[in-house]
């Protein structure tokens, strides 16, 4: 067992109240697994501590919080032994040295007390599994039963015990390893991820909630691809996201092919990750074309073709989202949005760009017209670097028609610039279907650009259309 000091890492002074308290009550205590494994690799001092006592943790909770100033409140979670608290920017969870054993049809483990190497055997990963003794003696040294810091260096993935047991007793942990993989670009190990393959059929005793949470953080990766292509590796895609997995593939029919849309997907989600943090927008990158599965025809003619996909992909977000009980809010409808559209703004930059197409596109894109064209430019995956740099001018020129519409027209947040109480009072109306079309036929004016977005314009234009109707 490594016996290094590693006391930088335990600088905080809340170490030594967790250390006083544990000594007060007469129980070891150490720091361990996600704050040692991140310290250790240089991605800043964590701010959640986990702190696991030999005896009870609760216990530990309320001692330390007794002795910081101000008292925090401490949030007891009886039924999993473990104690929460907060103390300036820190989140400190408490939990007592724990031996675990499993039944197959629960990831809710059996617990009896145990000592500290029973609650590292518990662990997920080598590399989450290293212990900072907070206890007199040894105030500082490293607890590192599994060699998880040679781990940490060789960025390798591996699980303390055999991984068959380890994934099969909580599959939750085969979504973790692909989690951390893509965090940390690290590899699993072998053997381990042979396991994850051989234990698929085990998610399925996993709530969507938890496997949500996992995508997510697969998700905000810098490179999310290296999370999908595992969980496609591992064929646990189609168990989580059967409408990805169907976009995988080449078919050819009289030599005709269609590019892969899965591995397309992947590489979209990528570039989009390099230009956005915004979680939704990455979502809905993943799945602008899951209605090319569904779609997908061969035509003598034409070749293949996914018509209507935009439409019949958006659907299917709805679906998706409530399968995995994702919120099925604004950021539901903001993503349906996006596929909805996403073909928009590549089929105008095909043709020659006109002020009319780019107030329609400003004009149904609204407020997420800049996210649109973010999706879009992460769209372009072609290897051809002629293509690619005709279909990166011709969204630049897009952007700046949006620049130059949106200064003259307002068109973003369009309000009619006559109302309908205007026009009633006008043509002395009662409320009729006549104000609708009215209304209807300004708004088609100003977006074709017959006239201008402004009241006088609108209000002559309404005049005329009125005669013509016969008001
Ligand atoms: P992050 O904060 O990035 O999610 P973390 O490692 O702190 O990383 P937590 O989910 O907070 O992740 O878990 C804290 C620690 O608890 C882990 O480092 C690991 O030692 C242990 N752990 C968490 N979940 C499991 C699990 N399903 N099986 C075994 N050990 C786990």
């Amino acid at each position: 067992m490594t016996q290094e000091n590693y006391k930088d890492a335990i600088k905080d002074p809340i170490f030594l109240v967790i250390a006083e308290a544990a000594a007060e009550l007469n129980v070891a205590s150490y720091v361990i697994g996600g704050f040692v494994r991140d310290f250790l690799l240089k991605r800043g001092t964590p701010k959640d501590i986990d702190v696991v006592a030999v005896g009870s943790g609760i216990d530990l909770a309320q001692k330390v919080a007794s002795k910081l100033p101000n008292n925090p409140k401490v949030s007891v979670f009886k039924n999993f032994g473990t104690a929460m608290l907060k103390y300036k920017d820190l989140e400190l969870e408490f939990v007592g040295a724990r031996k675990e054993s499993y039944h197959e049809d629960s990831r809710k483990p059996i617990v009896e007390n145990g000592t500290l190497e029973d609650d590292q055997n518990r662990r997920d990963f080598t590399i989450n599994a290293m212990a900072i003794s907070l206890n007199k003696d040894t105030y500082g040294n490293l607890l590192d039963p599994f060699n998880g810091i040679n781990d940490l260096t060789n960025k390798t993935i591996k699980t303390p015990l055999e991984p068959g047991i380890t994934y099969s007793d909580d599959p939750l942990r085969m979504m973790r390893a692909i989690r951390f993989a893509t965090q940390l670009q690290f590899n699993i190990e072998e053997k381990s991820f042979a396991s994850i393959a051989e234990n698929k059929d085990r998610i399925k005793i996993i709530s969507k909630e938890r496997i949500v949470d996992e995508l997510n953080k697969i998700m905000s990766s810098p490179k999310p691809s290296i999370g999908f292509a595992l969980l496609h590796k591992s064929q646990l895609l189609p168990f989580i996201l059967p409408e990805l997995s169907a976009l995988q593939g080449i078919e050819e029919i009289e030599g005709h092919k269609h590019k892969d849309n899965f591995w397309h997907t992947l590489e979209v989600v990528d570039n989009i990750s390099k230009n956005t943090d915004n979680l939704w927008l990455r979502w809905a990158a993943l799945l602008h074309d899951i209605g090319k599965a569904p779609t997908k025809k061969f035509h003598k003619k034409k070749g293949w073709t996914f018509r209507g996909h935009e439409f019949v992909g958006s659907k299917m977000v709805y679906k998706l989202f409530k399968r995995l009980r994702m919120p099925l809010n604004d950021k539901m409808k903001f993503v349906q949005k996006m596929v909805l559209m996403s073909s928009r703004p590549i089929v105008l930059s095909e043709d020659f760009v006109t002020d009319s197409a780019v107030r329609r596109l400003i004009f149904d894109a609204g407020e997420n017209i800049e996210d649109l064209m973010t999706l879009c430019e992460a769209d372009i995956t072609t290897k051809n670097t002629k293509k690619q740099r005709k279909y990166r001018n011709n969204f630049k020129l897009v952007r700046q028609k949006i620049v130059e519409v949106e200064e003259r027209d307002q068109i973003r947040n369009f309000q009619p610039p006559v109302t309908g109480e205007e026009i009633m009072k006008t043509f002395n109306l009662q409320p009729s279907k006549e104000i609708g079309i009215l209304k209807e036929a300004i708004k088609e004016a100003i977006l074709d650009g017959t006239i201008p977005n402004e009241y006088d314009a609108a209000y002559n234009f309404m005049l005329k259309k009125g005669k013509e109707l016969g008001l």
